[in-house]
């Protein structure tokens, strides 16, 4: 029975559980300033009883170190149990309070996303649901991208990649560059070549360049590649070196960044330097959803559109209610991963993502038998 039927108007939250599963990449990947062989995902169920012994769970993740899941379990369960389930804002800003002396940003945030994406997964399982529903969408699918494109990849395989995209449908994909700039110009062309006229195509440096270094190469990348968008050309602590390659590239080349935005401050930040033309956020990292409705109304402020980084599954249902809303990124190992923990995740349709309606919730459910020989 959910709980508008069972007319009950607060609902405890009755436990949570946390548990780390590291699974290795299916190849080495690397970008412009970092190489990795494995992604662990610290998932979230957080539980409310429903009846004498009936109980509801509601799933949420990030991906990040384990040592978040300690951090769930030591500091953010004590003050989430017994509040209400069926606002889960109220209990974000108590996690907010209780991390202020370990610094908010970075897995402190990340522990709270996961958390209050399990939190809101909870409230529409408890009012049957689904999850885009519970938070009010303003469309029906979300625009993907395909990104992958790893410096660490040979030019076949980063070709064969960005080329499978494409032949699904995909109108735009994503190609790391940066880790050895020398070789960027042949490889931006490579993808070009590969993808065809019709597909845009983007590059992020992931920080690995310098403003000189950026502005010259964008020009080649333009000429060569007709390039429309390039994300973090330096890094994006260095808002001022942003504001000015976002300022001297080509037009019809938008500059982005945000994906280490772990608060408001750090989007305030970018934002207040001019320093991106569409901004990102990973709900994974900007407090949940809830960070992310928060600032859904600082762009729609700036008159900004958000590109949301990574983890589609998370981001799908909290996408759809976005009115400043550019794209989603359908990251290589994320789906990989995510195809292999859950059942529930949806397939694109003609570069679209939409939401199993049937489904309460997010329509995720964890296969335990498979996450089980990755826990950590
Ligand atoms: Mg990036």
């Amino acid at each position: 029975m959910n709980v508008v039927a069972a007319n009950r108007l607060q609902v405890p939250i009755s436990g949570l559980d946390v548990q780390a599963y590291t699974i290795p990449t299916d190849g080495p990947e690397a970008d412009g300033t970092l190489a990795w062989d494995s992604t662990t995902i610290v998932v979230v169920h957080a539980y409310a009883q429903t009846g004498h012994t009936e109980e509801l769970a509601g799933i949420g993740y990030t991906y990040t170190d384990a040592v978040a899941a300690d951090l769930i379990e030591s500091t953010l369960m004590p003050v989430v149990i017994g509040m209400d389930a069926l606002a889960p804002q109220r209990a974000a800003v108590a996690m907010d309070r209780v991390v202020r002396n370990l610094g908010r940003p970075g897995v402190a945030s990340m522990a709270i996303s996961a958390v209050d994406l399990a939190l809101w997964d909870l409230k529409a399982r408890l009012l049957d649901m689904p999850l885009y529903a519970v938070l009010g969408a303003v469309r029906d699918q979300l625009a993907i991208y395909g990104s992958g494109g790893f410096t660490s990849y040979t030019n076949t395989e980063l070709a064969a990649q960005l080329a499978g995209w494409a032949a699904q449908g995909i109108g735009a994909v994503k190609m790391k560059v940066g880790s050895d700039p020398a070789a960027d110009r042949d490889r931006v062309a490579i993808a070009r070549e590969a993808i065809g006229p019709n597909v845009e195509l983007m590059v992020d440096a992931n920080g690995a360049y310098n403003v000189k270094q950026a502005l010259a190469l964008t020009e080649r990348f333009v000429e060569d590649a007709q390039i429309c968008w390039l994300e973090e050309p330096v890094s994006s602590e260095d808002t001022g070196g942003m504001a000015f390659v976002r300022n001297h590239v080509p037009a019809g080349v938008d500059v982005a960044a945000g994906e280490y935005g772990f608060d408001l401050g750090h989007f305030h930040g970018l934002l207040d330097a001019g320093a991106v033309d569409v901004l990102q956020a990973d709900v994974t990292r900007c407090g949940g959803i809830t960070g992310l409705l928060r600032l859904a109304g600082v762009c729609a402020a700036h008159q900004i559109d958000l590109s949301l980084h990574c983890a589609p599954g998370a981001h799908l249902h909290p996408g759809l209610g976005l009115e400043r809303f550019k794209h989603l990124e359908y990251f290589h190992d994320h789906v990989r991963l995510e195809r292999m923990l859950f059942d529930g995740v949806v397939e694109p349709t003609g570069g679209f993502l939409a939401p199993d309606p049937a489904r309460p919730g997010n329509g995720l459910a964890l296969r335990r038998e498979e996450a089980d020989p990755y826990a950590v």
